[in-house]
């Protein structure tokens, strides 16, 4: 368990997963190379296969094709408990008559380890995972962060390559749920083992992850660093379901200026003819001096560190969203006039 780089080694290849369930395709030949001591997410909405994709590479769930290759060899005649991939469960599936060393020691005495190793190993990863001072107690004498820590330590103490963990702060409130997402990163860059997590919480992916993958339908739509998935996003769902996006309709004209009315941005695409202009509310610029396009606040929200400006530009688009520091040397007013500018570098353009 020592060693933490994060190399380009791909230790688990997912290639042309399909599973069906009846007329329902779950899971829709997805393909995926996992790396090495990486922390993965696969991030998507409700209903978009991200658990039975999981669910097949723990072995609880048969695909209908295609193959999981874990360091080169096919895992599927493997039934989950011979698999060298753990998942860690929801409802964290504790045992609430055991104490936490009891808990985490189980798994390792059903494989008949010798009692020395059990309690070296129970040991180690109850010193990882901060849980020593709790090691008599019972899960009902435990908060839900610190449950949270004996079943990820009980899924780890196994010493499994891959680590899978189906919304593993599903169960906890926000705050606490903000610190865990940085403690459980910090366990995995500690304990070197892959961690690829399910969530449909997109700043969580964003928070924890090495790489994501998107899925919608059943199938792969993007992967990538959580930079490359925010900063050029790969179709219209991709930029939406990540963060705040404005979508501007409008035409590609012949000499590569977008335009629509009351706005023109000049850009370099290859693009021509209709198309959709997306922007992040943090790259538009309120402009000082009454110059760059001109709109009228319509709505405004306060979000602590800064303020979300709604602003109608045209008739014909809904309001844009722009972002600006909450003490902005101008005070802005619903009702105000406003100029903005777009920076044509930051946006993204979908043909349509
Ligand atoms: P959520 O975030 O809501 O948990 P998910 O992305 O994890 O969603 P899955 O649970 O993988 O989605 O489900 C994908 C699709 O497969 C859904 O349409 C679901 O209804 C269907 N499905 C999942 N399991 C079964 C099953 N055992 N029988 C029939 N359909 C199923």
């Amino acid at each position: 368990m020592t060693d933490t780089s994060t190399t380009h080694e791909t230790i688990l290849k997912i290639d042309g997963l399909r599973k069906t369930f009846g007329p329902v395709t779950a899971v829709d030949g997805v393909s995926l190379d996992i790396r090495k001591n990486e922390f993965f997410a696969l991030l998507g909405p409700s209903g978009c296969g991200k658990t039975t994709l999981l669910r097949m590479l723990a072995g609880f769930e048969a695909p209908s094709g295609g193959r999981i290759l874990l360091e080169g060899t096919d895992i599927a005649p493997l039934p989950p408990e011979k698999r060298p991939l753990n998942l860690m469960f929801q409802s964290y599936a504790l045992f609430p008559h055991m104490t936490v060393a009891k808990n985490l020691a189980y798994g390792l005495e059903m494989d008949r380890l010798p009692k020395a190793e059990i309690s070296r190993r129970v040991e180690e990863i109850m010193g990882v995972t901060d849980l020593g001072q709790y090691a008599d107690r019972k899960p009902d004498q435990l908060s839900g962060g610190q449950k949270q820590r004996v079943a990820l330590a009980r899924a780890l103490v196994k010493r499994p390559k891959v680590l899978l963990l189906d919304e593993p702060l599903g169960a906890l409130d926000k705050k606490l749920r903000e610190r865990m997402q940085l403690e459980l990163k910090r366990l995995q860059h500690e304990v070197g083992i892959t961690f690829i997590i399910v969530t449909h919480d997109q700043e969580e992916a964003l928070v924890m992850a090495n790489r994501m993958a998107i899925l919608k339908d059943g199938k792969l739509l993007q992967c990538g660093s959580p930079e490359e998935v925010y900063e050029t996003p790969s179709d219209r769902f991709v930029a939406n379901f990540i963060g705040v996006m404005n979508f501007i309709d409008g035409t590609v004209g012949q000499d590569g200026s977008f335009a629509t009315d009351g706005i023109s941005v000049k850009l370099s695409t290859e693009i021509r003819g209709p198309a959709t202009l997306a922007i992040r509310p943090e790259n538009i610029m309120v402009s000082a001096g009454g110059t760059g396009i001109a709109g009228k606040i319509v709505d405004m929200a306060y979000h602590g560190l800064d303020r979300v400006l709604h602003v109608k530009v045209a008739a014909s688009q809904t309001p844009l969203q722009v972002r600006v520091s909450a003490n902005a040397a101008v005070p802005h007013s619903v009702g105000d006039p406003i100029h903005i500018t777009i920076d044509p570098d930051r946006t993204r353009l979908f043909k349509n």
